[in-house]
């Protein structure tokens, strides 16, 4: 029996298409919504996963979602998980001209890992779920993850820029590596 992947694979054209603008009227409609809630699911699911672009899932517009334990305080690891956080329209911004090389995974490029020299900071301005415009300042992993997801929506996958790459089987090895391996 096999079960289909709900994550788009590298390959598909989906993957390698610059994606739409969403209309910011249609944000509260049903279509968005479903999607978002959909994504939220699939992200649930993903055990390493910690963001999805919408081009993912097969949809070809700019939208995607930083799953809420990305933003978990560190100090604090009882403490509770702030909910997943969705950016429609995202720009960056504010990149910093220092950079930093970063253990990147996908979920579109399953058994590989490899590292990316990414802007150490990037601040992404974005709609919200509802519509509401907001910024948010990342640096390293957070920053990394806004690079990364607005490369998706450009049509660009981390293994176009990364320096090196390497297969990852061994998923016991990956979770006592978590912190370092990260798919989005
Ligand atoms: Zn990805």
């Amino acid at each position: 029996m096999s079960v289909q992947d709900p994550i788009v694979q590298v390959g598909d054209p989906v993957l390698h298409t610059k994606a739409k603008s969403v209309d910011p009227k249609d944000i509260g409609g049903k279509k968005i919504q479903a999607l978002i809630a959909k994504m939220k699911r699939v992200l649930r699911d993903e055990e390493y996963g910690v963001a999805l672009a919408a081009p993912q899932v097969g949809e070809s517009i700019r939208l995607f979602v930083i799953a809420g334990k990305v933003f978990k305080d560190e100090d604090d690891e009882h403490g509770p998980t702030p909910p997943d956080r969705v950016f429609i329209n995202p720009e960056l911004m504010r990149l910093s001209r220092k950079k930093a090389e970063m253990s990147e995974g996908c979920l579109s490029v399953r058994g590989k890992y490899g590292s990316v020299v990414r802007h150490e900071k990037a601040s992404v301005k974005a709609l919200d779920e509802h519509g509401k415009p907001f910024v948010h300042h990342g640096t390293n992993l957070v920053a990394h993850i806004f690079q990364h997801e607005c490369d998706h929506l450009d049509g660009i996958l981390y293994i176009d820029k990364a320096v090196h790459l390497e297969e990852d089987d061994d998923l016991k090895g990956a979770r006592t590596k978590l912190k370092e391996k990260h798919g989005v």
